[in-house]
């Protein structure tokens, strides 16, 4: 078996055994990006060069038996709009196409601490907004199992990388979807934390109040890793929690719901099949398994598309040309703005400054994002409600499998669509996990997600595991390895 497939723990182990050298695997990565860069386009940036130093020190410390992190040596991939110091963060964006960070995200400063080895950057939609990254200034990125198709987004190019193997596993942000969407579509484990649990410090905000940092992987215990490094309190990020779990069952004890409003129209009898097949098994193991109702969760898209452009539009206002990135020369400096956000921002991320930007004017303010942040507090009240009947909510992570290239650019709407499972638990803030369960007609994976109630992270990725054993998913795309 090729080394790249494994697991974590179980690479520590052939680390701590000498049975393999960090820099072993690490060459054995670039060997595989080298294969797959040129079809998929994963990266942004890669690393190689700088790490092989890094590389040697982590075979040090396993030859010294000095290595104390499960992380130590693992190559893992980075988000293009995740801050690392000293490399350029650019959000896909060709405003920020020349800017180097001067600072770590809090992420990048624990995943240091645990010695990981950073691979590249990664492919996104610009600003982390779109559901293909499609929306990326330097091109997109395509579906390691096949071309033909999109990776979803935006962290598409972290999902292409772990699926090609080009790294270990990846970080990426979801603010609606953003890493369970990619990981669903590319055959992967993808998790967002409960919102406040890792620390938004030094990633570019979209979204503030819906942002989140997490991994996607290859198995829910790689995720279960990577959470426990980056996660904890951050007196950088003032919405930041400290990650006081709560324990739910999640053996035979544990009550599960399957959202009714999620297994309507609008979802593929494939998405939905998925979710079915999980329940049976889960049934078959003793499992209590019923349906609840969400109602507001029809309002999903609605109110996530007037509050993530509300807040865009004030985060991005700080690209003007002064501060940061790209600078394009007027006669005054309003021309000098105007000019600079005209030419740095692409057709998607513009959209949505005027879509937020028009819903917080004075006048409208009330009618849109008001009215939005109300049903928002309704949505968290149905899942309140819901958590206590039951302990986890279960719905397709997609309505369908991933979709053409092309296919859904010229109809915003329609790409919009697909985070209509994601979004809810962005709106509420709940943690939520994508794991892959199924392979679709055409030969494209399929996920089924799970949320569980704020803080219960740990529960929800040991059910998620259980999950995994049962379904025993073992498959990935061909040709890269
Ligand atoms: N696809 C959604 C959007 O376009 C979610 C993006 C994300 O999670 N960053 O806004």
């Amino acid at each position: 078996m090729d080394i790249t497939n494994l697991p974590i723990r179980k690479i520590n182990t052939l680390f701590s055994k000498k049975e393999l050298k960090p820099s072993e695997l690490y060459s054995q990565i670039f060997d595989n990006a080298a294969n797959s860069e040129a079809s998929l386009h994963a990266h942004l940036t890669l690393f190689e060069d700088e790490n092989i130093k890094k590389a040697k020190e982590s075979d040090s410390r396993f030859d010294s038996g000095t290595a104390e992190s499960l992380l130590d040596g693992i190559p893992i991939a980075i988000k293009d709009n995740i801050n690392i110091k000293g490399y350029k963060t650019t959000c896909s964006s060709k405003m920020l196409s020349n800017y180097t960070s001067p600072y770590d995200a809090t992420v990048i400063k624990k995943l240091k601490e645990s010695q990981t080895l950073f691979t590249g950057k990664t492919n996104l939609d610009e600003f982390a907004m779109g559901s293909s990254t499609e929306n990326s200034a330097f091109g997109l990125t395509r579906n390691p199992w096949n071309t033909d198709f999109v990776p979803g987004g935006s962290s598409g190019g972290s999902a292409a990388s772990v699926g090609a193997r080009s790294s270990i596993a990846a970080l990426g942000s979801d603010t609606g979807g953003s890493i369970r969407q990619p990981a669903s579509f590319c055959g992967l484990v993808g998790f967002k934390p409960t919102y406040g649990t890792v620390s938004r410090y030094g990633l570019i905000a979209f979204a503030s109040s819906l942002d989140q940092i997490g991994p996607i992987t290859k198995t829910v215990d790689d995720s279960r890793i990577i959470f426990s490094a980056i996660s904890g309190d951050d007196p950088r990020d003032a919405t930041s929690i400290v990650n006081n779990q709560v324990d739910i069952p999640s053996g035979k004890s544990a009550k599960i719901g399957v959202i009714k409003e999620l297994m309507e129209d609008g979802i593929s009898d494939e998405a939905k099949n998925e979710v079915n097949k999980v329940t049976e098994i889960l049934k078959s193991n003793g499992y209590e398994v019923k349906e609840i109702s969400i109602p507001i969760i029809e309002l999903a898209i609605s109110i996530y598309y007037l509050i993530a452009p509300a807040e865009c539009s004030a985060n991005l206002a700080r690209f003007d040309g002064v501060r940061y990135g790209l600078r394009v020369d007027g006669n005054t400096s309003y021309e000098m703005m105007e000019n600079t956000r005209a030419e740095g921002f692409g057709k998607e991320v513009k959209r949505r400054i005027l879509l937020g930007t028009y819903a917080l004017s004075a006048g409208y303010y009330d009618e849109y994002y008001g009215k939005a942040l109300q049903a928002r507090k309704e949505m968290i009240d149905e899942f309140t409600k819901a958590f206590d009947e039951v302990d986890y909510l279960i719905s397709p992570t997609t309505p369908t499998q991933a979709f053409k290239a092309g296919e859904k650019t010229s109809n915003p709407l329609e790409m919009y669509m697909s985070d209509l499972c994601t979004i809810p638990a962005n709106l509420a803030g709940l943690p939520a996990i994508s794991i892959p369960t199924g392979i679709t007609n055409e030969n494209l994976p399929l996920g089924v997600q799970v949320m569980s109630r704020a803080l219960s992270d740990h529960s929800l990725l040991n059910f998620s595991e259980i999950i995994e054993k049962e379904i025993q998913f073992n498959q990935q795309p061909k040709g890269w390895v």
